[in-house]
């Protein structure tokens, strides 16, 4: 059985229309599901039933004529650390097992809203902490173009499900690289919108000031959907905003001023995926974009900036997990307190997530707090400020989204050597710029992503770009080998 030949953006007119049924594309999706994730293992869960009920309900509407919704009969996947109501939120942590949320995540009801239809939870690492989902505390996910190799992370079942078309689109988050670091490696585009652009309630904290929601999609035209019926301001988020989403450029890219971003193609980049990028520079160019070489000073530093703030984070949030407030207790009815901390915090948290608490608590000692947390956060104020500079010369910033093709599953690498394939991903985070990867190329047969940077709130030029690279440049979208 091949995935459904209609692109996913396709699919609200024509259900709509009544031309399709909503009930004949979910299930045509629950079977894809069944027939292939037993190799790709990216749904933790799903609900066919709850699925079919919802898109009954929209081909009812349809027949009487009532309006869907823009996203109608869309069947999109959730990462697992996003809360849907009736479904279990693990974060992909056996702390968090059989934890049923009692509400959804408002991006997640704004997508039901407009007609979207939840398939089920998808693989990421422990609470986002990795970039290979192989952190996962229920088993690695494989990547659909070459099942040796790993997906990304850490939403890497959210798009290892929309590669394999077992889903029409997905949502992820990204607090370092989590959307666009599996976009890339899964050939899809995935999009991190600036920050406060989409609401976080609902989306279980790991790093807060870092990450955001963000859409998966098979191509620019499914993700701008998603995202436009995701963005906008939201009570219960006090850093969410207004601002109104763009319309992109009226020249289209026609004389976009796209900047080549010198520290983007560094030490550690493959030279064949550097190149790749840079014959999709030319191709820019060709279809009318200005594209120069610039330099964020600043950039090497952004690495180690980005774990110091994300692991200082990380250890305050996750401090809720101790088996009274969130999280399962191993020991019932002990008098000692902290000894019924530590076994439950021991046995549920992976080794992955145990480093980066450590770690973090001891960043925010007081010893230690000027010397590293504080200067994080001078080095990331400057970084915000070069990044403002360079877009008063360039529209946009260019770069490889990940320095490297997707890496073998259990290829033996220290933790250091693992976070330094977030080096292009994590400035995004810092500035709270909005970011896409968009897919650009293969080498040895394995995708490579070209990441865009925009100033705040314009994802609207991002997505454009994303459009004529989709349309222009014939880069292939199409199923992958392993799961075609
Ligand atoms: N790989 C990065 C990390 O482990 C980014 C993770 C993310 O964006 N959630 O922190």
């Amino acid at each position: 059985m091949t995935r459904h030949p209609a692109s996913p953006h396709m699919i609200p007119s024509m259900v709509q229309s009544g031309e399709l049924s909503a009930e004949e594309y979910v299930s045509f999706l629950f079977e894809r599901i069944e027939q292939v994730d037993t190799k790709v293992h990216a749904y933790l869960q799903t609900d066919r039933d709850r699925a079919v009920a919802k898109a009954r309900e929209l081909d009812r509407r349809a027949k009487r004529g009532e309006k869907v919704g823009r996203l109608a009969g869309l069947g999109i996947a959730v990462k697992d650390n996003i809360c849907v109501k009736s479904f279990q939120a693990t974060c992909g942590s056996k702390i968090l097992a059989g934890f049923n949320p009692p509400y959804s995540a408002t991006a997640v009801l704004r997508a039901e809203t407009e007609g979207a239809i939840v398939l089920g939870k998808t693989n990421l690492d422990e609470f986002g902490m990795g970039n290979t989902t192989q952190n996962s505390g229920f088993g690695p996910t494989l990547n659909p173009w070459d099942f040796a190799r790993v997906p990304g992370g850490s939403s890497g079942g959210s798009a290892a499900a929309v590669t394999a078309g077992m889903a029409s689109a997905s949502l992820g988050s990204d607090t370092g690289g989590s959307i666009r670091c599996p976009a890339s490696f899964c050939s899809v585009v995935g999009l991190k919108p600036t920050y406060g652009r989409v609401s976080r309630y609902g989306l279980i904290a790991y790093a807060n000031s870092l990450e955001q929601i963000g859409p998966i999609g098979p191509d620019a035209e499914t993700v701008s959907l998603l995202f436009e019926s995701i963005a906008g301001h939201d009570p219960q988020d006090p850093t969410s905003s207004d601002v109104e989403v763009g319309t992109g450029h009226e020249t289209g890219i026609k004389g976009l001023r796209i900047g080549r971003v010198k520290e983007f193609f560094g030490a550690g980049a493959q030279p064949k995926v550097s190149e790749t990028v840079m014959d999709s520079c030319d191709r820019l160019e060709a279809s009318g974009a200005k594209v120069g070489e610039t330099s964020i000073a600043s950039l090497p530093h952004a690495l180690p900036v980005y774990y110091i703030i994300a692991m200082a984070e990380a250890s305050s949030n996750l401090s809720r997990y101790d088996g009274v407030r969130y999280g399962m207790p191993t020991e019932k009815g002990t008098a000692d307190w902290n000894a019924a901390f530590a076994r439950t915090r021991s046995d549920g948290f992976g080794e992955e997530v145990r480093r980066r608490i450590l770690l973090g608590t001891f960043i925010l000692t007081a010893g230690y707090y000027d010397a590293y947390y504080v200067r994080a956060q001078k080095v990331r104020a400057l970084l915000t400020q070069e990044f403002e500079l360079a877009f008063k010369s360039f529209d946009v910033l260019i770069g490889p989204t990940m320095p490297v093709v997707p890496p073998k599953l259990g290829e033996k690498v220290t933790p250091l050597e693992d976070y330094l394939i977030d080096v292009n991903t994590v400035a995004a985070n810092l500035t709270g710029l909005p970011a896409i990867s968009v897919p650009c190329g293969f080498v040895g047969g394995l995708p490579v992503g070209i990441q865009v940077i925009a100033p705040s709130f314009r994802e609207d030029v991002l997505l454009q770009v994303a459009r004529v690279m989709g349309k222009e440049h014939g880069v292939k979208l199409a199923p992958p080998a392993g799961a075609s």
